[in-house]
């Protein structure tokens, strides 16, 4: 069998028509012709199933080595669909620093629709365990597990495969989100994991040309109800899209591995700053995941966070940036830079944001493949203007322990 990067490259291949062409077509055909009244044809119409589409699905299924994939229409209408394969009065222990767009979902729309929740901080297993043995108690047993492999924006690691066995052992699923990780640095199902979710508009697509979800289920019984939903709910991912993501897979080990240089060189630069206070990234000896992230993922990502010492607006380096833009989003080729406090986690109130960690100082990083030195000699002239508009306000606070640090090829 193909090897992983072959993988990428080939996928599962299709009968193209014996056209001889290297890349499956795409089939902008929203119906398609019957012999005869009483055939059964393999397509009849495009939201139930598309050619272009089952590459993609076939193709991330290999990938994560599920038994069967779904493309949807976004991130979030996979996350929708997979959550609505339960029903009213089923119980769900959530992670507690999930997602802002899939908290949202659970919390203003599943919560109504009569899905109860509990969130838990998953990498604490006592509090999961509990969490499960409160539930059974009460009468209601939880039915899964929801969780996402790296938490954004502060890359703390769950252990995925701790939380699937207790998970089964509680006769419940375990559902993933692996966004931030990708099937190239770890396969959950292989971990135990029953469902794995992907936002396809981050590092699969790759190039933030398009906004996409894949979700890949372990068993054909799981799958069945996934693809219910999938075609009742309707929200597919059209052709052209598949497509779009179909070529940004064949490039994610090649993107993904210049990322993870470039981002661990820049966690490395960011944590001898003297403006830096803290950097969040497994990838560094110094972060108390590490180990986990070593033993269970196979790199450790392209996203990074940092907080500012207090004094330093952190909007006087975002807003200092050339090199990385100031976006929402990952996983693409090019470098962005973020606020949480006012971007991504907005919808969180300050008192929790804060209590998950989330800090006013912070500052998330999604890298990109650029020339490392163009980021750090990006990073190092925006903290010099900050740590200038800071002096002149009086409010410099430089760790005088650190030194200046140059950026020199
Ligand atoms: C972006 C993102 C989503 C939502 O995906 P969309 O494609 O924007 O709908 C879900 N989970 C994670 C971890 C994400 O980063």
């Amino acid at each position: 069998m193909a090897r992983f990067k072959t993988q990428l490259v080939h996928g599962v291949e299709i009968d193209d028509n014996n056209t001889g062409a290297v890349n499956p077509p795409i089939y902008n055909s929203s119906t398609y012709t019957f012999d005869s009244v009483e055939s059964v044809p393999r397509w009849d119409y495009a939201r139930s199933g598309n050619p272009t589409r089952e590459f993609l699905e076939r193709q991330i299924a290999q990938l994560e080595q599920g038994c069967r994939g779904f493309a949807f229409a976004s991130g979030l209408a996979a996350i929708h669909a997979v959550l609505s394969i339960f029903s009213p009065g089923d119980r769900i222990i959530v992670g507690d620093n999930v997602y802002g767009g899939t908290y949202s979902q659970i919390n203003e729309f599943f919560n109504r629709w009569g899905l109860e929740f509990d969130a838990v901080d998953t990498r604490d297993l006592d509090a999961v365990q509990a969490a499960f043995d409160r539930a059974r108690a009460e009468g209601s047993p939880v039915r899964a597990v929801y969780f996402e492999t790296l938490t954004n924006p502060l890359l703390k690691v769950n252990d995925v495969a701790a939380l699937a066995r207790i998970a089964h052992e509680h006769d419940a699923i375990a559902i993933v989100d692996n966004t931030f990780v990708t099937p190239y640095l770890q396969k959950p199902l292989t971990l135990g994991v029953d469902i794995v979710l992907h936002s396809a508009t981050k590092y699969l697509a790759g190039h933030s040309d398009v906004v996409a979800g894949l979700a890949v289920a372990r068993t054909e019984e799981l799958a069945n109800r996934v693809y219910f939903a999938q075609n009742r709910l309707g929200g597919v991912l059209p052709p052209a899209e598949c497509d779009a993501v179909r070529r940004g897979i064949q490039t994610l080990a090649l993107r993904m591995d210049r990322q993870q240089s470039n981002a661990l060189a820049i966690a490395q630069f960011l944590e001898r700053h003297p403006l830096v206070a803290k950097v969040h990234y497994p990838g560094l000896a110094s972060n108390e995941d590490y180990h986990l992230a070593l033993r269970q993922l196979r790199g450790f990502g392209g996203v990074l966070s940092f907080e500012v010492r207090k004094g330093v607006d952190p909007a006087d380096v975002l807003n200092n940036l050339h090199v990385f833009r100031l976006a929402v989003s990952l996983g693409a080729v090019e470098s962005l830079a973020e606020f949480p406090a006012s971007m991504t986690h907005f919808e969180v109130p300050r008192e929790e944001r804060l209590k998950l960690g989330i800090t006013d100082e912070l500052i998330r990083l999604a890298v990109g493949i650029e020339d490392v030195f163009d980021l750090t000699e990006d990073l190092k002239q925006a903290l010099d203007i900050a740590e200038r508009a800071a002096a002149r306000r009086g409010t410099a606070a430089r760790d005088t322990v650190k030194v200046r640090v140059a950026v020199t090829r």
